[in-house]
């Protein structure tokens, strides 16, 4: 008798931080998982430890171009998430959003594969409603530096709303906000991870503006989880459904958090504030607990420690 095959996954950007949590999490679910990345910001060693699992495929691809392969599931994470990573090439940032996500929704409509949108909350832009839930539209500058990003982002929602109603397509959009964790790369950019490899090197902590600017940080583990939720929720739940933390920070209070738990004598020092830098952020996951039954578990304060370790681990002493 032959075994009934095991849904195949694939996950669009599974080098990258989030899709290599994701890819772990997933094979240990039992699932077959194709991971397609260009190495763009990820990086092998993101999932080098899975290379011998005979239910793990690694592919080198740029979404960009079209893609022919057999799936059932396609979560779509390519896409740079680092503000200085997707303003570097902001037209290859709008095409990853763009061209990548017709060719993974057209992937989607050949082979009728479930397919979900890494979306974000970028899509609310600098928002004057607090917390932000799914209903408002937001509030993007569209010729700013970051709108290669937030621009295709909101784009690629556009695209997989009007294939779900054109092609009926089976789409899911989870608008992530803050992630942080291990496998963050050093030089990525964002704030957490800056602010623990500076801590750790005894460097100054660079803080944009004068840090009152606030987000939310989500720890991987609890985002990945909410991911596969969503993928795996009833074929009527399209989203979006913001996943997040509910709980508010600023910068400063995440800087002079990262210092004490790295035990770190780094000063503060202040730059000016990027261009179009939201002042306030954190979701409102009221749909998210309702219809998936998912609210992160990890504190920062835990979270921060485990980033921390992982630093410590991996940076040169
Ligand atoms: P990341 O930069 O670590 O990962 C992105 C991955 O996509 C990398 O491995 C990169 O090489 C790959 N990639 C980029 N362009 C590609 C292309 N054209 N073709 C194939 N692969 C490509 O970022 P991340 O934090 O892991 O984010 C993953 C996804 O989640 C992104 O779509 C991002 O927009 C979204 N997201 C992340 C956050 C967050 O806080 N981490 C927040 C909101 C949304
Ligand atoms: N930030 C900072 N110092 C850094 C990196 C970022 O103060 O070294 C600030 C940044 O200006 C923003 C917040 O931290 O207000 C989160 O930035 P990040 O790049 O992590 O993500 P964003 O939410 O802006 O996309």
């Amino acid at each position: 008798m032959i075994a009934k095959h095991k849904t195949r996954v694939m996950v669009t950007g599974g080098a990258g931080f989030i899709g290599s949590h994701l890819c772990d999490l997933l094979l240990k679910r039992g699932y077959d998982v194709l991971c397609v990345d260009n190495f763009y910001t990820g990086t092998k060693h993101n999932i080098i430890h899975l290379l011998d699992n005979p239910f793990f495929e690694l592919l080198r691809h740029d979404i960009t171009f079209p893609l022919y392969v057999e799936v059932d599931q396609i979560y779509n994470l390519a896409c740079p998430a680092s503000p200085v990573h997707y303003q570097y090439d902001p037209v290859q940032t709008t095409k990853t959003c763009v061209h990548g996500s017709i060719n993974m929704l057209g992937l989607a409509k050949r082979t009728r594969a479930k397919i979900l949108q890494a979306s974000t909350s970028e899509v609310y832009g600098d928002p004057e409603v607090h917390p932000q839930n799914e209903t408002y539209w937001g509030r993007v500058n569209c010729t700013g530096v970051r709108s290669c990003y937030d621009e295709g982002k909101r784009c690629a929602e556009t695209l997989f709303f009007d294939y779900y109603r054109q092609h009926r397509v089976a789409i899911k959009i989870g608008r992530i906000f803050n992630t942080y964790g291990p496998k963050m790369h050093p030089n990525d950019g964002r704030v957490v991870s800056n602010f623990v490899v500076q801590a750790l090197r005894g460097e100054d902590i660079t803080v944009y503006g004068d840090g009152s600017q606030t987000r939310s940080f989500c720890y991987v583990d609890d985002l990945v989880e909410g991911l596969i939720r969503l993928m795996e929720s009833d074929e009527s739940v399209t989203g979006p459904i913001n996943l997040g933390c509910p709980v508010e920070f600023t910068v400063r209070q995440l800087a002079e958090l990262v210092l004490r738990t790295a035990n770190s004598s780094s000063k503060l020092t202040f730059k000016p504030l990027p261009p179009d830098d939201p002042v306030q952020r954190k979701p409102d996951i009221t749909k998210a607990k309702e219809i998936l039954g998912w609210e992160p578990r990890v504190f920062l304060e835990e979270g921060i420690i485990k980033v921390v370790e992982y630093f410590r681990s991996v940076l040169p002493s």
